[in-house]
């Protein structure tokens, strides 16, 4: 096994338990795509790792032994996850909801989903993917009950991005549960399944009742899942708008699978800065405003990124929100931490007077690394604006 000597802040790191390997901790290191054991200047073991740069970072601390990384070492990794999800397995009110989640479960790089009776797993190297068929051996053994499963590609340099995997093949379609409430599922075209599972106690707030008898708005509104729950949470009235065309069609597949009528709500396929002049101009107003932007997103005329721009969007809110109106505000960019989202929200706010009412963070499937911060990278509040 090669030895990799590291610095004193990266050993500093790993006695803190943080697993993902920062591309700037590694200045000279050019091996990739192989696992390594991690000493520290003084030649102490400090752990296993794996080197394959993604998105986040150039590898992943695995283990603070050595392992034989095999079958039957992905074998006890699952076998705990899957321990971790029983009262999702138990719960006909769930069928959808993660099953392994990053360096959570154990080991960074990978996710695994599940929908109905299929798994998606996401790749998010070439290392991970590299040894893919081990994991999913040990995931066919501690999953008899699944019954097919698909991939997702999250690192450059492949000509596909999703796949079939192994098993039975899923409908190109169909309905999952959560919270009792259906919504309409795939899992093989591109990286998307139309839904996003980690905001799933979001959505059970508004099933819950959270928008009863109100009006809501939600901007960057992907397949309007949360428009859905707040309709079966007894909302009177939606309006869901994102940029994508297709989130029209999407979204109002939802509605459908849980039999509600399309009447009082609309989709609505437009920038949501123009939809707030639009909005202005036409004197329309919500009880509730849900903002879910991307972390980034660039468009024609400009950029938008949540660490300098999601005031913005609290600001254009509080113009078009009735009195006493709440605000459900929302981000996973993980480079921006709670405190900080706390602090681009109250900027949007310009003393207006307001109050936080329930903060989410990942739901318990999302397992987080306890000793990594940045691992727990959802940040929502629910907010009362005072009349
Ligand atoms: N809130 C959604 C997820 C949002 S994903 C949910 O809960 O499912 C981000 C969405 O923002 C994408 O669907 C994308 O099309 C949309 N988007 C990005 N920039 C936008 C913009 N300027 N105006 C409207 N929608 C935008």
């Amino acid at each position: 096994m090669i030895e990799l000597t590291v610095s004193p802040i990266v050993e500093r790191k790993i006695k803190q338990g943080i697993c993902v390997l920062d591309t700037q901790d590694f200045p000279e290191v050019t091996m990739t795509n192989t696992m390594v054991y991690l000493q520290s200047q003084a030649g102490q073991f400090l752990g296993q790792a794996y080197l394959s740069s993604q998105n986040k970072g150039i590898g992943w601390l695995i283990s603070k032994q050595k392992e034989s990384v095999n079958q039957i070492f992905f074998e006890r990794l699952l076998f705990e996850a899957r321990k971790k999800r029983k009262s999702f397995e138990d719960s006909s009110l769930t069928t959808a909801y993660r099953l392994f989640q990053q360096d959570g479960d154990g080991f960074g790089g990978m996710t695994i989903d599940r929908y109905n009776d299929y798994a998606v797993f996401s790749w998010y190297n070439e290392y991970i993917y590299s040894i893919k068929d081990q994991i999913v051996a040990a995931f066919q053994t501690i999953y008899p009950d699944v019954l097919g499963a698909y991939e997702k590609i999250r690192f450059k340099g492949l000509d596909y991005e999703s796949a079939h995997l192994y098993g039975q093949e899923a409908p190109e379609e169909f309905t999952i549960f959560e919270n009792g409430v259906a919504y309409q599922v795939f899992l093989n075209n591109g990286l998307m399944t139309g839904i996003f599972l980690d905001q799933h106690e979001v959505r059970g707030l508004l099933v819950d009742g959270f928008a009863a008898g109100k009006n809501l708005l939600n901007m960057f509104s992907y397949t309007a899942a949360f428009s859905v729950a707040a309709a079966m949470g007894g909302a009177n009235e939606t309006t869901s708008v994102d940029l994508a065309k297709r989130s029209r069609e999407l979204s109002e597949a939802h509605f459908q699978a849980n039999g509600l009528l399309l009447e009082n709500h609309r989709f609505i396929v437009m920038d949501v800065f123009e939809y707030f002049k639009y909005a202005k101009r036409k004197g329309l107003s919500y009880d509730v405003i849900v903002l879910d932007p991307p972390s980034f997103a660039r468009n024609k005329k400009q950029t938008f990124s949540v660490a300098k721009d999601y005031h913005k969007l609290i600001a254009q809110s509080l113009e078009i929100l009735n009195p006493g109106g709440q605000i459900i505000a929302s981000t996973n960019a993980s480079n921006v931490g709670l405190e900080k989202f706390k602090k681009e929200i109250e900027k949007g706010f310009m003393g207006r007077k307001h109050r936080y009412l329930q903060t989410y963070r990942l739901p318990s499937d999302f397992v987080i690394n306890k000793n990594d911060e940045s691992s727990n990278y959802l940040k929502v509040f629910t907010i009362q604006v005072e009349k």
